[in-house]
């Protein structure tokens, strides 16, 4: 099976049999020391010079977005989120979940998001933004120069759910003045599912720790900042996908660091958008992503073609969910993937394509 999904993608082989070379107890100074190792990489992908302000938890991402707003928010703040999609809607619920007070900017699935939405938002005394910087449901980046000058304007925190975008576009945390950064491992980090990493601002990380305790006992971040002083966290963390992650961070550096592994996605992503567009593939207009594109389709049902893809062709995309999932499907572009198994997605693509308009013929017949 050929993955072109957002996540988990598909693994380079080095990180796949990381194991076979054995591992240590995590309770050592070795393991320690390999994690502050790898965590300081990537905080330095993600430009965060501040110590000991990256943790990382055993959950997919969503754990990480329900423990940072566990964490960093309290009753007496007031966010607002960015919501163009079932993540930025994740947000939302997350907010009503911890009683949070918040308003959403609503956005229709191919509306882009602008400096006229924010207007009516200006002092208006809310004191944390919410964005899923790449909305992975429709592809969108937002423009995070935009909702920085935002928040700075505002006096803002700025929390950002980067992890369908990490190393597929440019993100510097320090550089747009961002206080939150949530990431995980099975997207353009390339690793097993079940572990996400949260990178923090020194001011959010003084807030946590004025803030009353979270309601979870788990993931009470203050313990993790004690921890990670040595590398270690309070409970077992995802020892396996750790192992992983020192990998890859090898492979990265091998290929010329981050900004050389970023325009490697983003060759793939060009060379896709290129091929589908020559191909009269509709893809929608609003600034999208490296990780991701959405194909649109009007006179084919998307979900078939999904469905074919994967069951003859062995290549498996995303569809979409909810309303679109009729009418658009999203190829990534993340993951151990080349051109050349590009160019095969393309040529069965178009075949499932023809063969639902077929089908669609012989049954209007
Ligand atoms: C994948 C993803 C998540 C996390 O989803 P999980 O299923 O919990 O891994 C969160 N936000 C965005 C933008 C994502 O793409």
């Amino acid at each position: 099976m050929k993955q072109f999904i957002v996540g988990p993608v598909e693994m380079y082989p080095s990180t796949k049999h990381v194991l076979e070379k054995g591992y240590t107890y995590f309770r050592t100074e070795e393991y320690g020391n390999m994690v502050k190792k790898c965590l300081k990489k990537v905080s330095e992908y993600l430009g965060n010079s501040t110590e000991n302000s990256l943790i990382y938890l055993a959950a997919s991402g969503t754990g990480a977005m329900d423990a940072v707003v566990d964490n960093c928010m309290t009753q007496n703040d007031k966010a607002l989120v960015i919501n163009g999609g079932s993540f930025g809607h994740r947000f939302c619920e997350l907010l009503k979940w911890h009683n949070v007070p918040f308003e959403a900017i609503n956005l229709n699935w191919d509306e882009t998001l602008t400096e006229n939405h924010l207007q009516q938002y200006e002092n208006k005394n809310f004191n944390t933004l919410f964005v899923n910087i790449d909305e992975t449901q429709t592809g969108q980046l937002y423009d995070i120069k935009m909702l920085s000058d935002f928040c700075k304007r505002n006096n803002m925190f700025l929390v950002v759910d980067a992890i369908s975008s990490f190393l597929a576009d440019e993100y510097d945390m320090e550089k747009y003045g961002i206080d939150v950064t949530i990431i995980s491992s099975q997207k353009g980090l390339c690793l097993s599912a079940g572990m996400s990493l949260v990178s923090f601002s020194k001011r959010m990380i003084e807030k946590i720790n004025s803030n009353p305790l979270p309601k979870s006992y788990y993931f009470n971040f203050r313990d993790y900042f004690r921890n990670i002083e040595r590398g270690q966290t309070p409970y077992t963390p995802a020892v396996t996908t750790m192992y992983e992650l020192n990998d890859m961070i090898e492979l990265i550096e091998n290929a010329g660091g981050k900004d050389a592994w970023i325009k490697k996605v983003t060759d793939k992503c060009i060379y896709f958008r290129k091929k589908a567009a020559e191909l009269g593939l509709k893809i929608p207009e609003y600034p999208k992503s490296n990780t991701l594109t959405p194909l649109y389709f009007d006179d084919v049902n998307a979900g078939e073609v999904v469905k074919i893809l994967r069951e003859k062709y062995q290549i498996c995309v995303n569809p979409c969910g909810g309303e679109m999932s009729n009418k658009m499907l999203r190829v990534a572009h993340i993951g151990n993937t080349t051109i050349q198994d590009i160019d095969i997605l393309l040529e069965k693509l178009m075949l499932a394509i023809k063969e639902v308009k077929d089908k669609k013929l012989q049954g209007a017949i």
